[in-house]
């Protein structure tokens, strides 16, 4: 891969920092700047919803909302180089797409994949302007990693279904307008044979969300509880009982996007070291803090030249291998070592987490209460292990003594 911008990309380049230098939210840059991963900071009396919807949509209305999308959607039609060039020039800013990551990262390839052309029609444009929010209805208290293990019921009624069952970890749920979500419709074919993919609006009669407050005081998931709620058969996305098909559609668009995001915090620690005073001097020039800094260094250059290549690949027409999976992998760990060295060398600093009085304004701290989540949402790490060990080491397959069964014989406290 050559790394310097072609002519034509340079172009790119100018007019994508152009725009930015001239709309983004500069004021807001500070904030942002602190702002860890997934959990936005903003000034007091911002409404961090209203802020996103605001960038998403000046972005659509000039053509950047979601550039590797076709035009056909509000997209641009851009390479996953020009992709890449608009990441990297939006740069800050990107944190103000959290509220749209299920829209542009999940819900959106699947109905641009499996959804009919009405459905395209009339969802795509307001799903990359940001006028409408999406959550992911798949994990259930039964059904996460073995997601095919999923109770909640899609029965048939007249012209539509009715949904009932519970939902679990549904980011954004209580800002969403629609939901992606997988029901069961037969429970008396293999668990994999059985479910059908919809999309729910979320004001609709019977769907609760239940908001879960996580361990740095926010709430960006909720339970989703579903009571009698009627879905028109036009909002079936698929096949009846063909809905594996496009949860696997889903979780691949799911897995290369979280895998190609993942940030690690190096750049953070490196800037922190340099200015972070210890008692016998500068962290940066401490060999134990260096040797750290350089062992780190090394595995982030790699992760950088995977997901490079990943990009490479794409640009010629082929679909990348387990890349993404790798990256994910490493940077979620990466992220959680680095956020506890940080927090060690604070000291008795590191033990609070109010952003005004730590050293950093408490980035390393948030940044080790967000981690764990990083390990476990869009695969564990337990499962990108089996991909990899499966898919790419050719070790024999996970044992799934489930997998020809009848949903309704497998046996279960419950059901
Ligand atoms: C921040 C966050 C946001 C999320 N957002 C969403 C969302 O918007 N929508 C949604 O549907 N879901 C969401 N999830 C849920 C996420 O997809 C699940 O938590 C994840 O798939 C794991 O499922 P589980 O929690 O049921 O854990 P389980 O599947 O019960 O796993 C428990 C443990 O067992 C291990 N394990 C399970 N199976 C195997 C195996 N075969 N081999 C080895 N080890 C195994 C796991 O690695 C894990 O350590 C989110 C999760 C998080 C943390």
């Amino acid at each position: 891969m050559d790394f310097d911008d072609t002519p034509a990309e340079a172009a790119f380049r100018r007019e994508a920092r152009a725009w930015i230098e001239a709309n983004a939210p500069h004021e807001l840059r500070p904030w942002l700047e602190r702002s860890a991963y997934t959990a936005l900071e903003l000034p007091d009396g911002l409404d961090a919803v209203a802020v996103q919807k605001d960038w998403q949509r000046r972005k659509y209305d000039a053509g950047w909302a979601c550039v590797h999308w076709p035009q056909a959607y509000g997209g641009r039609d851009a390479s996953p180089v020009e992709r890449l060039i608009w990441e990297q020039e939006e740069g800050v800013f990107r944190k103000l797409n959290t509220l749209f990551l299920i829209n542009l990262g999940i819900a959106g390839p699947t109905i641009m994949e499996c959804g009919t052309d009405l459905q395209k029609a009339t969802l795509l444009p307001p799903c990359v302007s940001g006028e409408h929010v999406w959550c992911q209805l798949f994990s259930e208290p039964a059904g996460g990693s073995d997601l095919a293990g999923l109770r909640t019921r899609a029965e048939r009624s007249g012209d539509g279904w009715i949904v009932n069952g519970q939902k679990i970890w549904t980011s954004f749920a209580h800002d969403s307008d629609w939901g992606l979500l997988i029901a069961r419709t037969d429970p008396t074919v293999p668990k994999h044979a059985g479910l059908t993919m919809f999309v729910l609006r979320m004001d609709s009669p019977g769907v609760e969300v239940r908001p879960i407050k996580t361990i740095h005081g926010q709430s960006e998931f909720n339970e989703v509880f579903f009571t009698d709620v009627h879905i028109p058969d036009d909002q079936r996305i698929g096949a009846v009982n063909g809905g594996w098909r496009v949860v696997l559609t889903t979780l691949m668009n799911e897995r290369s996007f979280a895998g190609a995001t993942v940030p690690t915090g190096v750049e953070e620690l490196f800037d922190f070291c340099a200015g972070f005073e210890t008692e016998t001097g500068l962290a940066i020039d401490d060999a134990r803090v260096k040797s750290r800094l350089a062992q780190w260094a090394v595995r982030s250059s790699g992760l950088r030249y995977a997901t490079l290549r990943a990009i490479s690949l794409e640009a010629k027409g082929e679909v990348p291998g387990p890349e993404h999976s790798v990256g994910k992998l490493v940077a979620g760990s990466m992220m959680q070592e680095i956020a506890k060295f940080a927090l060690d060398l604070q000291a008795e600093a590191g033990l609070m987490a109010d952003a005004e009085l730590t050293p950093y304004a408490g980035r390393f701290q948030a940044m080790l209460m967000q981690s764990p989540s990083t390990r476990i949402l869009g695969g564990t790490d337990e499962i990108l292990r089996n991909i990899i060990a499966e898919r790419v080491l050719g070790l024999p397959p996970d044992v799934r003594v489930d997998k020809d069964v009848p949903f309704d014989k497998i046996p279960a406290a419950s059901k």
